[in-house]
């Protein structure tokens, strides 16, 4: 049908942004809403939460001095501006138009949320603009107000026209979806086919910037490779120098990454920064395209299929029902071990195929954080679909517990996409895997802008495996069953060994330790805080549980011998396992004692190795998986 080109668009929401004192942390927006033919009362809200981090916040808490006038700027009368909860207001506008104006307080420096002082400004748009219900999907612009001559804005929105410092939106999703950069960070760019690349570099770091754009290069190369090109024409990575890093935030087509800017000393820093780059990277895709519909529009996700005009000439008109996608409270899912685990997991895997690291260094990650999650008490007590909807009361706001009756679906998540892997690769001789399926949703959903469900899943694994793996997801996805990584790991070729530390057996008798051996032996089940000796957590069922330890005790003696957080091991240590330790501590202000029959420490240490004797199917297998030989 050909678009009707005659009909007027309508009115684009006008933001604007000012920051004219940024030592203040204060910026100064205004929402111009045009007029709404026959709508006599609009209601704005306050966004509640910033997708891709499944939280509560509730933004509106840095919102001050809230003013509604008429487009003329004449104050509204107070009756006609109504506050309905934390975060609405109805606007009795008789369909004109009018002017919101707001202070918004931005001193959290995260990806999530707004920062502002004399060096830099950044903002992630749920923590910075007003919507008007009922208009998510009407065209936006916002224009930047610049303090200083020198800074200059970086976005993933495209710029308008003969406007300085102005930019466009389709929409209100894609206006939040853009964070800004803005201030004097450096930029570099490069190209990867027909697609351009940028980084802005803010905050002080010891990184090199040309090592950087080639991790970046190679990560998107190889990621590109996995899809079959790029969604996009233009990608923006906003990198931010920090004293501590503290994660990534994926957008469809830009990301922020918070990375520790003096770590780049070693090899390490590096690593760290492509497989933060590769995850986040990894979601302009999954999360981001192939979505969940609590999660997401039904926006196109290809640029050569932007959603043509439609007969009222509303260019991205779309039906409310279709939007899935709720600013102002939580939205469930029991896809997050996909969205969140799988990339973590395939980005250890594009970080290796794009030559970053190499094939020990992927074995060596498996040896280390594999005990690490296979000793959580709480791996099996809750599945990951049910990790997945309850990460808004859990996962981001975990009890003391959380350790002992839940675990991150992230982790979870990684080790069951690594599983699911192999369990590919058993199915096809190592030919496809895990890759493959993600670019079966990309075409067969993704592209097309259609919401996935779990069925979908299921239904994508079973199409590259050339059978159903019902019974995988019933019990490590939708069940709590023990995942079997050693074995599958076994059957690809890999020879795994776990050790405890107190077994000198593999040790060459020059390196053998008696006494340091033996002190390895006695565990209390007690974890306590990084500085003090407060109890941050008792494994069910340990010795510290059995003897009536528990959260926020502090352990002050152990056998009349005072403890540091530093001794407190040590002074276990010097006992065997069935030694009867009494350990002095404090709750509530009150000096008690306790008793611990310590036991034998389940703790072990892995080592991954390939398997010399392994058969020509295992070979296969980790060949297709790695992308190595031998
Ligand atoms: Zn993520």
């Amino acid at each position: 049908m050909p678009p009707a080109r005659s009909a007027p668009a309508p009115g684009p929401l006008v933001y604007r942004v000012a920051m004219p004192n940024p030592a203040s942390h204060e910026y100064e927006v205004e929402m111009l809403v045009p007029a709404l033919p026959g709508r006599e009362e609009a209601t704005i809200a306050f966004p509640a939460w910033a997708p891709g981090s499944y939280m509560v916040r509730d933004f509106v808490r840095h919102l001050t001095g809230l003013k509604v006038s008429d487009a003329a700027g004449r104050a509204l009368p107070p009756a006609r501006v109504v506050r309905l909860d934390k975060q609405r207001w109805r606007i009795a506008s008789g369909g004109r138009p009018f002017r919101v104006r707001y202070r918004i307080f931005a001193f959290e420096a995260t990806v999530r949320t707004s920062f502002l002082d004399e060096s830099h400004a950044y903002w992630n748009g749920t923590s910075l603009f007003f919507f008007v219900e009922g208009e998510l999907g009407r065209p936006c612009q916002v224009t930047v107000a610049l303090p200083d001559p020198r800074w200059r804005v970086a976005t993933a929105l495209p710029p308008v026209s003969r406007q300085r410092h102005t930019f466009a939106a389709t929409d209100f999703d894609e206006l939040c979806d853009a964070p800004f950069e803005i201030g004097t960070h450096a930029l570099h760019a490069f190209n990867v086919g027909r697609t351009r690349f940028e980084l802005a570099l803010y905050g002080r770091t010891n990184a090199d910037p040309a090592r950087l754009l080639d991790i970046l290069r190679r990560v998107v190369t190889a990621t590109g490779k996995i899809f079959g090109g790029f969604p996009f024409r233009r990608y923006l990575f906003i990198v931010h120098a920090l004293p501590v890093g503290s994660g990534g935030l994926e957008h469809r087509a830009s990301v922020t990454m918070d990375v520790a800017g003096l770590s780049f000393e070693d090899e390490t820093g590096y690593i760290r920064f492509a497989d933060l780059a590769a995850h986040e990277f990894f979601h302009a895709w999954n999360v981001k395209r192939i979505h969940d519909a609590a999660l997401g529009t039904s926006r196109r996700g290809d640029p050569e299929k932007v959603p043509a005009p439609s007969p009222d000439g509303l260019r991205s008109a779309k039906p409310s029902s279709v939007h899935g996608l709720d600013y102002t409270q939580e939205n469930y899912t029991r896809l997050l071990w996909l969205f969140e685990g799988c990339t973590d997991y395939l980005a250890h895997v594009i970080i290796l195929r794009a030559g970053v690291t190499c094939e020990r260094q992927f074995y060596k990650m498996i040896a280390e954080d594999w005990p690490r999650y296979a000793t959580r008490p709480g791996r099996n007590e809750t599945s990951l679909e049910e990790l997945s909807f309850e990460a808004w009361v859990k996962q981001y706001k975990p009890s003391e517990n959380f350790t002992n009756r839940a675990v991150s679906y992230y982790e979870k998540g990684l080790w069951t996409a690594m599983a699911l892997d192999l369990e590919l690769r058993l199915a096809t001789d190592g030919t496809r895997g895990l890759p493959e399926m993600f670019r079966w949703l990309w075409n067969e959903f993704g592209r097309a802008g259609r919401p996935i469900a779990d069925a979908d899943v299921r239904a994508a694994a079973a199409a590259i495996a050339g059978r159903s793996l019902g019974r995988f997801f019933d019990r490590y996805v939708r069940g709590t069953s023990e995942l079997p990584l050693p074995a599958l790991l076994g059957r690809a070729g890999l020879d795994l060994q776990a050790r405890a530390d107190w077994d000198e057996s593999v040790r060459p008798p020059a390196e053998r330790d008696p006494v340091k051996s033996g002190r390895a032996r006695a565990w209390s089940g007690l974890t306590l805080q990084a500085e003090r000796t407060i109890v941050r957590n008792v494994v069910p069922r340990s010795p510290a549980w059995r003897a009536g330890l528990t959260f926020n005790d502090e352990i002050v003696a152990v056998e009349d011998a005072r403890v540091t957080a530093a001794t407190f091991a040590k002074r276990i240590a010097d006992h065997r396992p069935g030694a009867r330790v009494r350990v002095a501590y404090f709750r509530r202000d009150e000096l008690r004692e306790a008793r611990l029959t310590l036991a034998e420490s389940p703790e072990r240490r892995l080592t991954v190795a390939v398997d010399p004797h392994a058969g020509a199917r295992a070979k296969a297998v980790r060949a297709g998986w790695l992308g190595v030989r031998g």
